[in-house]
């Protein structure tokens, strides 16, 4: 479906086969469509941007777990392509309408929402809904279609007033990263409402169903068999399981406390224990699941004093975290009020925790915080109302730490030091660089680590009892070397960090974590069952069936190990031709105490030459003919990105040097 807001011109245009042959779907699609019509140069807040909802390949099928809405755009945060995804029930009820993909190009100019019931698309009047929550909007929507079964994504008021943070909420589930709500709120966009009801065809049913059961029977027995020695939320199957663990010491004991500076070792106590359980326990009334999933990864919270909601992940913590508070209550109500104004749970503490260190170093005054309350939690809610609003101090950090701090000045980038590709990330500072996470921050696009880290062991078992009861029944490693490297990998000696993996080893186990990620986004699984947890049910030597039954496209793992590397090799080349180079490709310069500059420099020069790419990150000529991507190539001959004197970049530009 093609919508010119614009124009208020809609059409229906069909999807084209040899598309998903090449790409599949989802987010190997989005980015085919992004490489071809939007111009390299193009600001995220231009009307030739594109917003694309995408379903993903399996979506609407049987198989549980697809069920992800995969966005995709150019990002007003880092610049460059933005893809994040949501579970919920939006994308389903899109192939039930009919529809593979949404794409909006140009900017409405009054506030509309798009109608979708079947065949009769509408774009709808949206000026009563303005400044409006995104929950609310979503209620008030089904209410007027008086469509009650209607699925309904919707941003907030962080969105409308285009805060970099702000996230597209969808019942029971978010994008929040890449700032995907400010370029929906830039196109006046407020909201996609979404009813289906026809059939989804499979090419070989029976086959389909009896691989959707097995997948169903294996969550059955590995859900409830925990894998000892890793941390609770790595145990099971699902996305982080934080709304059912009350057990949070690994997490407020080395997650950073403020804006990523302070640790609290001995935070986790057994008063704080039972403090935080009561708390936990007294308003999550129940779990729930996305869309046809066994699992329950969300909430339904019910607060003292605030309206009913929706939680999953560690929105729990990250506002308690960000402003010190040791009561839980505090995140769980600031929480309520940041999904109506639609904003992401991560990098908006950090802004938040970031304004009230700059005022406490005198980089800020009194005068830019006039007005604010003094006890912590009032602050809080103060700040994130005028961040929200785009008032004062609040305009500029709703550009992030990073912009934010570039136009604050006075020493204020110090501050800003949790940041890639100009993106925050995990409040995390360790000890030992970890050589598999050092790769996974400087060349993850998707700005978020969840979302890049995967099916590998995160550190080794303590014995080899535990290492050899692990890799006994691991179906999902590739092949036997990775069993080896968890049976070699120790915690101390000639096999341990930042040494042990090897380099090239390292280069395998990302590149495999970050194989299933791709192919989970052009599928629409959810990373919850398939790229993130350990040992899941979907991997690399099951998934080439379940597209051949439901496509009946012939596929194997080669096959779909080609089409992994023709699709993230496409997000690189979009994101190259918008100025990434190496110098963007750096972790915060403390988020290890222990760096090894000469090792780093090997591992990235190691997974560069794994990847195909040159010395700046960028696919060579021979690595784009092979994935059938000639016409990047061309492109990038043309602009002077590639020379054909082997393949390096006549231009130096670093994105880290551009300024919008
Ligand atoms: S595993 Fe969790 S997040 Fe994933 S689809 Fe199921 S309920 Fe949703």
């Amino acid at each position: 479906m093609e919508i010119d807001l614009t124009r208020g011109n809609i059409e229906r245009v069909q999807t084209d086969p040899r598309l998903t042959e090449l790409h599949l779907g989802g987010l190997g699609t989005n980015a085919k469509l992004l490489w071809d019509r939007v111009p390299a140069d193009a600001e995220p807040f231009s009307p030739d941007n594109l917003l694309i909802f995408s379903t993903g390949l399996l979506c609407g099928t049987p198989a549980p777990g697809a069920n992800r809405t995969i966005i995709s755009t150019y990002s007003p945060q880092t610049l460059f392509m933005g893809y994040s995804m949501m579970g919920g029930f939006l994308a389903p009820e899109l192939k039930y309408a009919g529809y593979d993909k949404v794409i909006f190009r140009g900017k409405s100019p009054n506030l509309v929402y798009l109608w979708i019931n079947n065949d009769k698309v509408e774009i709808r009047d949206a000026s009563h809904l303005r400044g409006k929550g995104a929950v609310e909007t979503a209620e008030l929507i089904k209410q007027e279609l008086k469509e009650p079964k209607a699925q309904v994504a919707a941003i907030g008021l962080a969105g409308e007033n285009r805060v970099y943070m702000a996230s597209i909420e969808q019942g029971r589930s978010s994008a929040s990263r890449l700032g995907l709500g400010a370029v929906m709120g830039d196109k006046g966009l407020k909201a996609v409402a979404v009813r289906g009801t026809k059939d989804v065809n499979l090419a070989r049913p029976a086959e389909f169903m009896q691989l959707c059961n097995e997948v169903l029977q294996y969550i059955k027995v590995r859900a409830p068999n925990l894998v000892p020695e890793v941390m609770p939320i790595l145990a099971g199957l699902g996305s982080p399981q934080e709304m059912a663990h009350v057990d949070e010491k690994w997490h407020t004991e080395n997650f950073m406390w403020g804006n990523a500076r302070t640790r609290r070792k001995e935070f986790w106590t057994k008063e704080i224990e039972e403090k935080w359980k009561g708390s936990l326990e007294t308003v999550r009334k129940r779990l729930i699941s996305c869309y046809n999933c066994p699992m329950k990864c969300g909430a339904i919270i019910s607060a003292p004093g605030v309206s009913t909601y929706m939680m999953k992940c560690f929105t729990k913590l990250t506002y308690t975290m960000a402003a010190f508070v040791d009561d839980l209550d505090f995140g769980f109500k600031i929480a309520q009020q940041a999904t109506e104004y639609g904003v992401d749970g991560f990098s908006m503490p950090q802004a938040m925790a970031f304004g009230f260190e700059l005022k406490e170093a005198g980089i800020l005054t009194d005068a830019d915080f006039a007005g604010c309350p003094s006890d912590n939690e009032g602050k809080f809610y103060w700040l994130l109302d005028r961040i929200v609003r785009r008032e004062g101090i609040g305009d500029v950090l709703a550009n992030g730490t990073y912009w934010a701090a570039k136009q604050i000045g006075k020493g204020a980038e110090a501050y800003a030091h949790n940041v890639i590709k100009k993106h925050e990330q995990l409040p995390l500072k360790l000890g030992m660089l970890n050589p598999i996470y050092f790769l996974m921050y400087c060349t993850g696009e998707k700005m978020n680590i969840t979302q890049i880290e995967g099916n590998f062991p995160q550190a080794p078992f303590s014995t080899m009892a535990l290492r050899e009861a692990f890799v006994k029944d691991w179906v999902q490693a590739p092949n036997d070397k990775f069993k080896q490297w968890v049976l070699d990998w120790e915690f101390r000696g000639e096999r341990s960090m930042p040494f042990y993996p090897p380099v090239e080893a390292c280069c395998e186990i990302v590149d495999w974590q970050e194989k299933m990620h791709h192919i989970d986004d052009a599928l629409g699984l959810c990373a919850g069952l398939s790229s993130f947890p350990l040992k899941p049910p979907y991997h690399i030597h099951n998934l080439p069936t379940f597209i051949s039954s439901a496509t009946g496209m012939d596929m194997d793992e080669d096959g779909l190990t080609h089409i992994f590397n023709r699709n993230r090799t496409l997000v690189r080349a979009i994101n190259v031709r918008r100025g990434l180079r190496r110098a963007d490709e750096k972790p915060p310069d403390d988020h290890w105490k222990k760096r090894f500059p000469e090792l780093e420099t090997q591992l990235l020069d190691g997974y560069y030459k794994f990847k195909g790419w040159n010395h700046e990150g960028i696919p060579t000529k021979e690595s784009l003919q092979t994935l059938g991507l000639d016409y990047v190539a061309e492109d990038f001959l043309k602009r002077g990105i590639l020379t054909d004197n082997g393949g390096d970049p006549s231009k130096e530009t670093s994105a880290e040097t551009k300024k919008k």
